[in-house]
């Protein structure tokens, strides 16, 4: 039996950050992985996902060179050149993560749960007095006819070259940065949303914001359609929808199921006394402790939050290392145009009944902004009616997700749009500018 003072089980941010840095504080940690370090963060989500929306970002930059005076006389999108530097990239920062776990006993093969704090891979047992599951989420699917034929977005970042038509199933996070990707590199794309509106949990503005768009880059997109079946007819695939005009369908070459994503559960949880939620989560209280003492389960896993950084955060709670009290989490999605936010939406501001106000600052009138020929988009503050105390900040234009990050602070601090406009100095020329002006516009309001 090997006892060490943690075990992690899961590589990913959940896992492999707090097993750096308790490591570096003398703790004996032992963090087991199946498959390759970095889990799906970098090996099949934010980082290879990024790769490609730079090259999609250089892509459209490149076809609106003569704008900035630079005249290219041809250039061709080349997908598996793309695709090879996500691979390079990917490779360059699991190797990285080897190097920052050189403290850690790193355990290559899958864990298995079994009773009084002891976890199996293969027939080897490890102990610890606290154990961490960090295991993640894989894609979920449709049940409806002919869902075997989608491609999940794993199978997607698989790809060396890229289809003609695609449809994508769900116009959520991991949708709309497929879409915003394909469309840069002359795919034809057609997202079918579910609900409403594209990205059910952001700012509906930001969302149709997005959605117009990327409609001026033709990408179509079908809200309030329920998929009901995808069929094969040949060469071709057929997805039926039910949407505002009836039974309708979309044909294509390639279908994306991006409608969300399922725990994985590590194997054993039963008979260590560890219970899952009705969606199949791990079940955890405030503190991320599952229903068995001193074992916890933070990141995908528990459901709680979707987002790399979050489950290294909660991670950062179990070790006592962050206050979890009123973590504040800042989301993005990786468009172009970039969206963000951080704190409460208008719609989570009337559930809990605050009476707030919003304000809101364009780039278009931001110096940098229409200097880099960027000037699409707003930031937009939710604050206090009376305190001004910020709620909210909701940001769709350039580097929106970098952008988010005073906001957050801002916000974990306390302060009110009065604050921010009177008590901090914005660098000029900068995109930053938009969130001070923002505040700036909510105390003139007043
Ligand atoms: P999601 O929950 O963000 O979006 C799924 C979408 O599918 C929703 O909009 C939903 O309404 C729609 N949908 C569900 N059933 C449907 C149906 N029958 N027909 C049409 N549409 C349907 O899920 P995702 O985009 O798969 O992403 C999974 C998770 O990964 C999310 O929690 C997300 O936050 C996270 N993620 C984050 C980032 C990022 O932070 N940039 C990037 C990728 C993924």
């Amino acid at each position: 039996m090997v006892q060490s003072d943690l075990i992690i089980i899961g590589g990913g941010p959940g896992g492999y950050e707090i097993a750096a840095e308790v490591a570096a504080k003398g703790l004996s940690v032992t963090l087991i992985e199946r498959d390759a370090l970095g889990g799906t963060c970098l090996n099949r989500g934010c980082i290879p996902t990024k790769c490609l929306c730079a090259s999609a970002s250089a892509i459209l930059t490149v076809a609106d060179a003569a704008r900035f005076g630079v005249e290219v006389s041809g250039y061709k999108a080349d997908y598996s050149a793309a695709a090879a530097r996500m691979a390079q990239v990917t490779g360059q920062l699991r190797d990285g993560i080897a190097s920052l776990l050189s403290k850690v006993n790193v355990v290559h093969g899958e864990a298995r749960l079994a009773p009084d704090h002891v976890v199996e891979v293969g027939a080897e047992q490890y102990t610890a007095p606290r154990i961490i599951i960090a295991t993640g989420s894989a894609p979920a699917a449709l049940n409806i006819p002919g869902a075997e034929l989608a491609m999940t977005s794993d199978d997607f970042l698989r790809l060396t070259e890229l289809p003609r038509r695609v449809a994508i199933i769900g116009g959520g996070v991991i949708g709309m940065e497929f879409a915003s990707i394909l469309a840069a590199f002359g795919t034809e794309v057609t997202v079918l949303e579910f609900m409403k509106e594209i990205l059910p949990p952001f700012d509906p503005e930001v969302a149709k914001r997005l959605r117009m768009s990327l409609q001026k880059r033709g990408v179509v997109t079908k809200v309030g359609a329920a998929v009901t079946a995808i069929e094969k007819s040949g060469e071709e695939l057929r997805v039926a929808y039910s949407g505002k005009k009836g039974e309708e369908a979309v044909e294509c070459d390639a279908v994306i199921m991006a409608v969300g994503r399922k725990a994985v559960v590590p194997d054993g949880c039963d008979a260590a006394g560890i219970k899952l939620t009705q969606k199949g989560f791990i079940a955890v209280d405030d503190n991320y402790q599952t229903s068995a003492r001193e074992i916890f389960a933070v990141g995908d896993v528990n459901g709680r939050c979707m987002l790399a950084h979050a489950a290294a955060a909660q991670a950062r709670v179990v070790m006592g290392l962050m206050d979890g009290r009123s973590m504040l989490v800042p989301s993005a999605v990786f468009t172009a145009p970039e969206c963000a936010m951080a704190g409460l939406t208008p719609a989570q501001c009337d559930a809990e009944g605050l009476r707030y106000k919003s304000a809101k600052a364009m780039f278009a009138a931001n110096g940098k902004a229409l200097a880099m020929g960027e000037g699409e988009g707003f930031v937009k503050v939710l604050y206090d009616a009376r305190s001004g105390r910020i709620y909210g900040v909701h940001i769709i234009g350039p580097h929106a997700a970098d952008l988010v990050a005073e906001a957050t602070a801002v916000m974990d601090s306390g302060m009110s749009v009065n604050e921010v406009a009177h008590q901090i100095v914005h660098g000029h020329p900068t995109l930053s500018e938009v969130f001070a002006a923002a505040c700036t516009a909510a105390v003139l309001e007043d």
